[in-house]
């Protein structure tokens, strides 16, 4: 019997060639995973009615533990985002994505290790908000007005950014337990509690609170534009960095940015009832079939999933491989040359073989 079982989710426009090579990568580390394959996306609307059958959301609470490839969120045909519905069904509360540096992607900066902990189920994402014009927005303003607060104009839209003890405390005991677990030294708490007092500046107290259980871990806060600076300038100043929502999703992509872009940014999303590996680029459609993209994210994502269910050594070992294919440059899909348009760029299958291939050595 495999050792572990693992829903897989190979996704739709380049997730299934992605998925394919990510598979195989894992495999060839020797750690035994029973493949649980569950489709979603555009791909199979017609045929299953929906692009999230519950049949998916069904195996991720069963094995607790899913890889997922990207999927599409389909324009005006009334679903909203599977990504969005995978994370809010499971409650998958914490997206975790660290930002490393790999010699031999081209960035402006060098020896990046950070690690963003985002809050997922709250904030301005939460998914409350009142339309221009709506009878129910209407309501909302005299009621804001009524309870003596500023008049917000008529011709206003309103969304709603809800912070709570619960949520705050979760997220950054979360980003704790992950600093103390992966030997990480601080962990710094991003707000903008000078302006918004009772919603970061509650998110700020709680996470206060938090940090005095922890004293073996060094804690400080940043107000988030002055950390966007921060980062720019001098990101070898900071480690772990815990986040409400909106903030989190800003300075993942900043952070994707100091170590050269999506092709490497890998992500997990995590909760009490499982844990989704997935990387922060989508579907790229107009990439789809050609065998020509970065398998890396996901292969990334595969990595975090291995050291998730113990296989540190397998999860290293792969990360090695990954990382030394990238810096010799030569088996690399064409984001990852120094001329996009170099024909010497080889294909996603190739890549992940190359990879395999380096494994072996490695071993
Ligand atoms: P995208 O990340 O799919 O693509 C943007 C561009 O980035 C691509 O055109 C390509 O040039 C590059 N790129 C992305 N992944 C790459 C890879 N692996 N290798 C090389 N280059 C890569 O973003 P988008 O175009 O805004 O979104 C396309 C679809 O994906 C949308 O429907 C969106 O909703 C969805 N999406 C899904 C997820 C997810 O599954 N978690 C995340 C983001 C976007």
């Amino acid at each position: 019997m495999a050792k572990h079982r693992v829903t897989l989710i190979p996704g739709d426009g380049i997730g299934p060639e992605i998925a394919d090579v990510t598979k195989a990568c894992i495999d060839a580390t020797g750690v035994q995973i029973e493949w649980d394959i569950q489709h979603a996306g555009v791909d199979i609307m017609e045929t299953a009615g929906t692009p999230l059958p519950d049949s998916v959301i069904a195996s991720i609470r069963k094995n607790k533990v899913a890889l997922k490839s990207p999927i599409t969120t389909p324009v005006g045909t009334g679903f909203r985002s599977v990504n969005v519905a995978l994370r809010t069904a499971l409650d998958l509360y914490a997206c975790v994505r660290p930002c490393k540096s790999y010699e031999g992607v081209r960035s402006r900066y060098r020896n990046i290790d950070l690690v963003i902990v985002r809050e997922n189920t709250e904030d301005l994402y939460a998914g409350i908000e009142f339309q221009k014009g709506a009878q129910e927005t209407k309501e909302l303003i005299d009621a804001i007005a009524r309870l003596g607060q500023k008049k917000i104009r008529e011709d206003s839209g309103v969304s709603i950014k809800p912070i709570s003890v619960f949520g705050s405390e979760r997220i950054v005991r979360y980003a704790f337990e992950y600093a103390r677990k992966n030997g990480r030294k601080k962990v710094t708490a991003i707000h903008k509690a000078n302006i918004m007092k009772f919603s970061d500046g509650l998110f700020l107290e709680v996470a206060r609170e938090v940090a005095k259980k922890y004293p073996d871990i060094e804690f400080n806060d940043r107000i988030v534009d002055n950390m966007c600076m921060q980062l720019v300038q001098s990101p070898e100043m900071y480690d772990v960095l815990v986040l409400p929502n909106l903030y989190g999703d800003i300075l993942s992509d900043l952070c994707a940015g100091l170590v050269g872009g999506l092709g490497v940014a890998p992500g997990a999303n995590i909760g009490e009832n499982g844990a989704l590996f997935e990387a922060t680029h989508g579907s790229a459609p107009k990439y789809k079939g050609l065998n020509k993209v970065n398998p890396c994210a996901v292969l990334l994502s595969g990595v975090l999933m291995l050291r998730h269910l113990g296989e540190k050594e397998a999860a290293d070992r792969l990360e090695n491989a990954t990382a030394d294919v990238i810096r010799e440059g030569k088996y690399v899909t064409y984001d990852l040359k120094e001329d996009r348009k170099d024909p010497t760029a080889v294909g996603t299958k190739e890549m992940g073989q190359a990879i395999i291939d380096r494994m072996k050595v490695l071993k």
